[in-house]
């Protein structure tokens, strides 16, 4: 503003120079004078500070440039343009003024042009460099500022998208990202059940049109309360859109979790909503959709959800109605097994049983099959062909398969201690534990903890796993047979390798399946296919074992076709450990 006129402090012990100065510089600026260094420093600092100083060295107490250093060491009077005024001939060292940060020297005597000059330019570059600085600190200010604008924008924005504005409930969004995280996990073994409520209030555009929006919302926000005071663990809320909510339940086992979730929510609606003076009574349906396997997108699942809740509007009895795939009931019950061996795992559950396989040129046992069973304390002792396709599916087989190795090898341990040292013992491979990377580093570990000779293992694989596996297969056979570990084909014949293929296997030992054994009749009759394996596993210098014996004239007919061992109801059931040690002390099979 031209009203106040820049401040220029003049610091001369000289009366004479003081007053030709004010003279040449009064009318344009507000002056003050200091007569030497302490007062200059004292007015130096006074607020407003000067926007120059007119500087004398030669003074009697502190010289010029001793002020000078004062006035650049002080914060609040560091950035003033200092200019020397001296006598011609006292500029002695004029580089010692420009480093204490002088900003320019006048020379006595002085000329009022000069002085004028160099005062008005060295204010001007004052101005400049405070106007540069004011903008630049602005500049920055303001950058601040709009960052943290917007952060909060951000911040807001995407708890719109999120949450629901009125009720602060997650909303549709979310819950499309919770159910798509949901069907990943679903995806992965072991799989957790999750059930999608859909909830609908019953007519309640009837409370925003007759007693308005305003008590509409607040009855959804009371409502949204209760919901959240309902939740258990595992258990959440979405706010789908005005009268519109979802629920999610994780970690479901059985139907009635979920219907007593339901049952829960729509319990929440018994007692009546007080807004303002109105008691306002609710009712809601919900649908119910229990995700498994099967869903591998949301939209899926709430589209499912979608056609429950239809229903449930159409049914006015219970309230909710639970979707009815096609699937659901076994999906349910295979959820439940799936739960169910993950447990059994844990709890150690499985056991094996053994088989006698006999050897037909001594009629002895030549070796046990591993064969495991499930005891479960609610479904009592489960057959593996109620489990094991599911332990194979979830890769649990992995896990089991390898307790069931170990199992087999402590056993085997056990009898060849007390009894004969040639025992062996068979042990069943799943296809998908021939596919595990892990299989040979486990079953070394095992070899090594148990003292197992490979010699005496051998292990199962399915024929027509064999043919799942594919390539890699040879490689993990022929690595186990390196080991010494035998390799057995069972149930073949029913998986249509072909005999080339069949040539190519590592493996020492066919077994026929029980499907060619069953059908021999007593004069031999039926028995073409199992003739014809047997021609085949001779050839390809294989060992045979004939599976599922059940009569004395099949065990008679194969051992004339050339068959070298025996398995089969007709010399032993698989037994228990203790029943099977029992048989091994008596050390022949009676019927043999
Ligand atoms: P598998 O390996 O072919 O085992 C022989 C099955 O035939 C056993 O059934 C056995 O009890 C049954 N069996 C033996 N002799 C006779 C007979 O004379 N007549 C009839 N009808 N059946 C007989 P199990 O124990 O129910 O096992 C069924 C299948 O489950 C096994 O067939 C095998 O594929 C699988 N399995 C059993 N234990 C294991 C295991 O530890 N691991 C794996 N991966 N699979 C196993
Ligand atoms: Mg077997
Ligand atoms: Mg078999």
């Amino acid at each position: 503003m031209d009203s106040i006129k820049q401040k220029i402090l003049i610091i001369d012990d000289s009366p004479e120079t003081i007053q030709m100065m004010v003279e040449i510089l009064k009318t344009s600026y507000s002056i003050i004078v200091a007569t030497h260094g302490e007062k200059a420093l004292q007015l130096a600092v006074k607020s407003p500070v000067p926007d120059l100083i007119l500087l004398d060295i030669m003074m009697p107490d502190m010289d010029g440039y001793e002020v000078c250093r004062r006035l650049k060491a002080n914060g609040n009077t560091q950035d003033i343009p200092v200019i020397f005024v001296t006598a011609l001939g006292e500029v002695t060292d004029e580089t010692k003024g420009f480093e204490l940060g002088a900003a320019d020297y006048i020379i006595k005597p002085i000329s009022p042009a000069i002085v004028q000059a160099r005062v008005k330019s060295h204010l001007m570059i004052r101005g400049l460099t405070r106007s540069l600085q004011f903008v630049n600190n602005e500049l920055i200010n303001l950058n601040l500022f709009l960052e943290e604008k917007v952060q909060q924008r951000t911040k807001e924005l995407r708890y719109a998208v999120y949450f629901n504005s009125l009720t602060g409930l997650p909303s549709r969004v979310s819950l499309l990202k919770d159910l798509d995280q949901a069907c990943y996990t679903l995806a992965q073994p072991p799989e957790q059940g999750l059930a999608l409520l859909l909830l609908d209030c019953t007519r309640f555009s009837l409370i925003n049109n007759s007693l308005g929006h305003g008590i509409g919302d607040k009855v959804l926000i009371a409502m949204a309360e209760r919901f959240r005071n309902c939740l258990q663990s595992g258990e959440s809320v979405y706010h789908l859109g005005e009268d519109d909510f979802g629920f999610l339940m994780r970690g479901i086992r059985e139907e009635t979790d979920v219907t007593s979730f339901a049952n829960r929510i729509l319990h929440t609606f018994a007692v009546s909503f007080q807004v303002e003076s109105f008691e306002i009574f609710i009712t809601a349906r919900i649908g119910i959709v229990i995700g498994g396997a099967g869903y591998s997108q949301a939209v899926d699942i709430i589209r499912d959800g979608d056609t429950a809740l239809q229903k449930a509007k159409a049914d006015r009895t219970t309230g909710y109605y639970l979707f009815q795939g096609s699937l659901h009931d076994a999906a349910l019950k295979r959820l439940r097994l799936e739960n169910d061996l993950v447990i059994a795992l844990k709890r150690e559950e499985f056991l094996l049983h053994y088989q006698p396989i006999i050897d037909f040129k001594d009629n002895r046992i030549d070796a046990f099959e591993a064969l495991v069973r499930w005891q479960n304390p609610q479904r009592g002792m489960v057959p593996p062909m109620e489990f094991i396709s599911c332990l194979e599916e979830t890769g649990l087989i992995v896990s089991v398969g390898m307790f069931i190795f170990r199992q087999a090898c402590i056993q085997l341990r056990e009898w060849q201690a007390v009894f004969k040292k040639e025992l062996s013992m068979s042990v069943n491979l799943a296809p998908r534990q021939l596919s595990h990377p892990g299989l040979l580093a486990d079953i070394d570990r095992i070899l090594e903890e148990t003292g197992i000779d490979p010699k005496d293992l051998k292990l199962e694989v399915t024929e027509s796993g064999l043919l799942e596996t594919g390539t890699h297969t040879v490689d993990i056979l022929s690595a186990l047979r390196l080991r010494g570990i035998q390799i057995s084909i069972d149930d073949f014949g029913t998986g249509y390798s072909s005999l080339s293929y069949l040539n190519l296997l590592p493996v020492d030992i066919l077994k026929i399946d029980r499907a060619f054994v069953k059908d021999i009749g007593p004069q031999g009759e039926h028995s073409e296919i199992a003739q014809a394996i047997v021609s085949v596993g001779q050839a390809l210098g294989k060992k045979i074992v004939a599976e599922g014996l059940e009569t004395a004239e099949q065990v008679a007919h194969l051992k004339q076709l050339g068959c070298n061992f025996g398995q089969g109801y007709y010399f032993s059931r698989p037994l228990d450990a203790k029943k099977a040690t029992e048989l091994l002390a008596v050390g022949q099979i009676p019927k043999a």
